[in-house]
């Protein structure tokens, strides 16, 4: 029976009884400052994006609620008839998408999908080589102070010091010294194209299992604007949410048996595919976030179309123009320039760190991360170097002409990095700038 307090909050049907500005307007008030944050500001953090609007309808909706556990055919929940087939939908398309022989599109985001690797192939105390963080690496291919480097043995490998470019012959030396059982290849800070054909090589003179991470890249993959490393590696694992504009999650591509089974494996009676669909759950996780897995799906229908091929190609176009441009004024870039979808600026000679810069470049409403660069003497959580991307302003629309006013934004605040009115004063221009463009998922709402 409903009291009269009752049907003053919730009489369904009538206006937005359960929307969130009649619930909490405390978070909708902090939604709303985010929305004209993200409207009003350039976005350069590489590893971010705007996902549609189509995505965060799928990633808000009524999956959200349901329980899945476990895989096709074996869930441990009832009525899940319609979630097999949104599931099925969502590996199909990335299967087709990647060309991959298996798809897993369940762990909860990058970490976990890497975190699942080690579970899959790997013994704690076996050998690893990865980038190094300090070169660009990402924390989970072996760095200290993640459970990869404490659980498993790390064998770094670096750049060359010339080019600033990973160092194949240095790298196929170590393999063959060091035998590591697995071999990542993937960066989160390498602006850079990688060489999977040169990598499966070495791995398999090493007896190495070759693991691609395209966390960053897996959108430009998909537009044809970086090579797919799929047909060289084992397994590939990605996140959903950064070039490829999804929801926040992970996936795992991989072929279905594992070359290595009679050498490592003996004893197990599960293929690569069910190794890993078993490492994900139930030995790391348990219910997957079916709502991701629809707005994944989602994503994955708006990669596969013309325009996300165009998009891919921008973003590229995108990070060469502001690369140049910035070249132009003086600066300096590790590699010395992109073939991807970012920009390293080496700010060594400067006299303020990379995150001093970041911070001054927030103030003037240009958001990007500090990032050590190679030879950085800074220390790691000071750095030299400030890491650009371009896949949100491209997902707004921007093009070659607005990378070079980018530039020159970017120039005024590191010319005067310490003057208020600097700050003010392009803060305001970069809102000004910002307003000509759309803001997916935000600005057509
Ligand atoms: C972003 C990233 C990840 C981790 O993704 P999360 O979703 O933040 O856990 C893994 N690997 C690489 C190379 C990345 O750039």
């Amino acid at each position: 029976m409903k009291n009269s307090a009752d049907l003053a909050i919730a009489e369904p049907g009538t206006s937005g009884w359960s929307s969130l500005v009649h619930v909490d307007c405390h978070v909708h008030e902090l939604l709303l400052r985010q929305e004209r944050q993200e409207r009003t500001t350039l976005k350069l953090i590489a590893s971010e994006n705007f996902a549609s609007s189509a995505v965060l309808e799928a990633t808000g909706s009524i999956f959200t609620n349901k329980y899945a556990q476990g895989y096709l055919g074996e869930r441990d929940y009832a009525g899940n008839e319609i979630i097999d087939e949104l599931e099925t939908l969502a590996i199909g398309r990335l299967k087709s998408l990647f060309g991959s022989e298996h798809a897993n599109v369940q762990p909860y985001s990058g970490s976990p999908a890497n975190q699942a690797i080690y579970r899959a192939l790997l013994s704690p105390g076996d050998k690893v080589m990865g980038l190094s963080l300090a070169e660009g690496g990402h924390p989970t291919h072996g760095w200290a102070g993640n459970f990869s480097g404490s659980d498993y043995q790390h064998v770094p490998y670096g750049l060359h010091e010339q080019t600033q470019q990973i160092d194949y012959d240095r790298l196929r030396e170590t393999a063959r010294r060091e035998r590591p059982k697995l071999i990542w290849v993937g960066a989160t800070a390498y602006p850079r194209v990688f060489d999977y054909a040169a990598m499966a090589e070495i791995a398999l003179e090493a007896k190495s299992y070759l693991v691609a991470d395209i966390a960053h890249i897996s959108g430009l993959i998909v537009a044809g604007a970086h090579p797919n490393p799929v047909a060289h590696c084992d397994v590939v694992t990605s996140t959903s949410h950064k070039s490829i504009r999804g929801p926040r999650g992970g996936f795992i591509l991989s072929q279905n048996e594992d070359r290595y089974q009679a050498l490592y494996h003996s004893t197990s009676k599960y293929n690569l595919a069910r190794r890993i669909d078993r490492a994900v759950f139930p030995q790391l996780q348990g219910g997957p976030h079916v709502n991701i897995i629809a707005a994944l799906a989602v994503a994955l229908h708006e990669a596969a179309t013309p325009s996300f091929r165009t998009y891919g190609h921008q973003i590229v176009r995108n990070a060469k123009a502001l690369a140049e441009a910035l070249l132009n004024r003086g600066y300096d870039l590790v590699t010395g320039g992109t073939d991807n979808h970012m920009l390293i600026l080496d700010l060594r000679d400067r006299p303020l760190s990379g995150k001093a810069y970041a911070e001054r470049l927030a103030k003037a409403g240009i958001f990007a991360n500090f990032n050590m660069v190679p030879g950085d003497r800074r220390h790691p959580a000071l750095t030299s170097g400030i890491r650009l991307g371009t896949p949100a302003v491209t997902s707004m629309g921007m093009r070659e002409g607005e990378m070079v006013q980018i530039a020159a934004f970017i120039d005024l605040v590191c010319r005067k990095p310490d003057d208020a009115d600097v700050h003010a004063n392009v803060r305001r221009d970069v809102a000004d700038f910002c307003t000509a463009f759309d803001v997916p998922g935000i600005s057509d709402r």
